[in-house]
């Protein structure tokens, strides 16, 4: 997951960042060198899209479906026979 700082004023996107904590210094960096510590209008902090199960590849879906259909079927038969 990472973050980016973006600036309208000045038309341009941070390297991405890994924390909010990241983000919001090089925010704050660029408020004080290029805006005399204003916050310039259209600025904000570009988020990763949140994670679904649509984002996985419907082969990748089916394989990891079906590892964990033999990892729990292979754990109920080891289970009833001890
Ligand atoms: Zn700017």
């Amino acid at each position: 997951m990472s973050y980016q700082y973006r600036c309208d004023q000045c038309r341009t996107t941070s390297p991405p960042l890994a924390t909010r904590t990241g983000i919001g210094l090089e925010r704050d960096r660029h408020r004080d060198r290029f805006h005399g510590g204003h916050i310039p209008d259209g600025e904000r902090i570009l988020e990763p899209e949140p994670w679904r199960l649509a984002h996985i590849p419907p082969r990748q879906l089916l394989a990891g479906s079906i590892m964990l259909a033999v990892f729990v079927i292979a754990m109920v038969i080891r289970t009833l026979t001890l």
